[in-house]
């Protein structure tokens, strides 16, 4: 179902203090019914004093940066998803430009992460974007329709209901530049309309949310736009007033 969501990716940020006094002082001053799902991402250290603190209070959901695609065994460091499960995950991003980059992360593999998050009752924020290149090129779409193509190729879609779409356009990503409301609603509206025609109708309801530079005082120009469901943070979810602030942007 279309939902306004608002979801705070943390990066590799916060330690076990300050990660705790940032989910205090967002529960405290987030409002009794929140305008949009809300969903904070910490570092997975955090995760049980996230899980205690969130359960207890039933207003923010849950997030992750990552998870693994295989439900156990012999890699050492990697984190499974019946893990996160185990934890009342909710969400957890996948595809995100920082582990396509860094980590060597592909449409492949982020398709058998997505799987495997799925398959455990979580539902993924599955991220998408062009590199400036592209933009500067006039390949936008003909990038973000190949993500998708692999992503979603014969995807199952009795899964449709755990699936949020993350437009961040690579170069807006902790740049300070972000998309103009109408590149994004463009892009957003391409997004729909291919979930549309390649995997069902229903498809069309998927929540889209846009990421890149977002701030408290752009946040209302791009959620009012007609395929912007909301948005996905990472630098301004660290400040709790800007983040709750963001949160109220619709
Ligand atoms: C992100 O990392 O998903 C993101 C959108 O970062 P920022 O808001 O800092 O651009």
């Amino acid at each position: 179902m279309r939902k306004n969501i608002v979801a705070g990716n943390w990066k590799m940020n916060t330690d076990r203090h300050s990660g705790a006094t940032l989910i205090v002082n967002l529960l405290n001053g987030l409002p009794q019914e929140p305008k949009c799902t809300v969903i904070v991402a910490p570092p997975f250290p955090l995760l049980g004093t996230a899980a205690d603190l969130l359960s207890r209070d039933g207003r923010v959901l849950l997030g992750t940066q990552d998870c693994h695609h295989e439900a156990s065994g012999a890699f050492t460091g990697e984190v499974a998803a019946p893990m996160l499960a185990s934890y009342s995950v909710s969400h957890v991003i996948l595809g995100h430009s920082e582990r396509r980059q860094f980590f060597n992360e592909d449409d492949g593999l982020i398709r058998r992460k997505m799987e495997a998050a799925m398959r455990c009752g979580m539902s993924v924020i599955w991220c998408c974007g062009e590199q400036l290149a592209d933009r500067d090129a006039g390949h936008h779409m003909d990038v973000v329709e190949r993500q998708l193509s692999v992503a979603f190729a014969g995807f199952n879609t009795v899964h449709l209901d755990r699936l949020t779409v993350a437009y961040e356009p690579v170069w807006a990503i902790g740049t300070g530049r972000t998309a103009t409301p109408e590149q994004a609603q463009e892009m957003h509206a391409f997004i729909r309309q291919w979930l549309r025609s390649n995997l069902a109708p229903a498809a069309a309801d998927t929540s889209i949310l846009y990421g890149g530079s977002v701030k408290a005082s752009n946040a209302r120009e791009l959620f009012a736009q007609p395929d912007i469901d909301g948005g996905l943070i990472g630098g301004a979810s660290l400040k709790a007033d800007e983040f709750l602030a963001i949160c109220s942007g619709f």
